[in-house]
């Protein structure tokens, strides 16, 4: 899963802000490249921020919000060249001390509505229904609730907190080896249960055609744009490779749609030739075995 979305990331990150990729140059390597010259398998915002989630999870049943405020903040500081804007206000607000969330910036425009919490979310998939965060001495109860403490923290439209809560649980689903059909149904349920908005996308989702397909960094186009893949493809390559030659923002819809495709093929599924490429492959599995060696 975390693997697929570092894949998705880099896979894509060239093609970032281009227009679709016609079929006679249709791209299937990691070349690095775009408009902030990445090497080559080189992480984008998207498996950077992904891993300070990841390095905040203390088990099942524990995620440290005091880490994952260190660790987001040291890579602010660090000075990303992709940092987005809604992120920078929000990261700018957790370093001042607002409370978590309180940080995240409620844009009416689109554009704000980001996938930046999104895109990062996907570890908090391994936590149990009942896990507790902790901030502080203050008590975070329930997946439910760090869910929406995550996107707060930068992101806080509704939208962007729904397409969490639509994401993590169809995820939680497919390491459960839940089929496709039923993940489907879920990602129905969820957004029935959460937002018109998002299910009335759903619903006609599987009717869009590949010229069609929205890859926007608006959050509900980056959800459908994954699951679209993800239930159109019948392998993680191909999967990953129709939405990152979409353009737009291809290293999120990337991304996101790794985590979906990793989670259901599994590792063995994601092409040697891009994992022996990518910059925290080792790392990822590390914290990964240090997290389920806690339990
Ligand atoms: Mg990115």
């Amino acid at each position: 899963m975390l693997w697929g979305l570092h894949a998705g990331d880099s896979l894509g990150a060239p093609f970032e802000f281009l227009p679709p990729q016609p079929a006679w140059n249709t791209q299937t390597e990691i070349v690095g490249g775009g408009q902030f010259s990445w090497k080559p398998g080189e992480a984008t915002d998207d498996t950077d921020l992904m891993l300070c989630v990841l390095r905040s999870l203390q088990n099942f049943r524990h995620i440290s919000f005091d880490i994952l405020k260190k660790e987001m903040l040291a890579w602010f500081a660090s000075k990303p060249p992709d940092i987005g804007l809604t992120t920078v206000r929000g990261l700018r607000n957790l370093a001042a001390g607002v409370p978590l969330k309180e940080c995240g910036w409620v844009n009416n425009n689109p554009r704000g509505q980001g996938n930046g919490s999104l895109m990062r979310v996907a570890p908090l998939a391994l936590l149990d229904d009942v896990a507790v965060g902790t901030y502080g001495t203050e008590k975070i109860y329930g997946l439910r609730e760090i869910i929406t403490t995550q996107a707060k923290m930068t992101h806080g439209h509704q939208y962007c907190v729904d397409c969490d809560m639509v994401l993590v649980p169809v995820v939680k689903a497919l390491l459960n080896r839940a089929s496709k059909e039923q993940a489907f149904a879920l990602a129905l349920r969820m957004a029935g249960q959460e937002s018109p908005l998002i299910y009335e996308r759903l619903k006609n989702l599987l009717n869009l055609k590949w010229e069609e397909l929205p890859t926007s960094g608006f959050c509900v186009d980056t959800l459908c744009a994954a699951l679209w893949a993800f239930i159109k493809y019948d392998s993680f390559e191909n999967a990953v490779t129709a939405v990152i030659n979409r353009g737009d923002d291809s290293d999120s819809c990337g991304a996101v749609a790794g985590v979906l495709c990793g989670a259901y093929y599994g590792t063995q599924a994601i092409p040697v030739r891009w994992l022996a490429k990518l910059e925290f492959r080792d790392e990822i599995q590390q914290q990964v075995a240090a997290f389920f060696g806690q339990n």
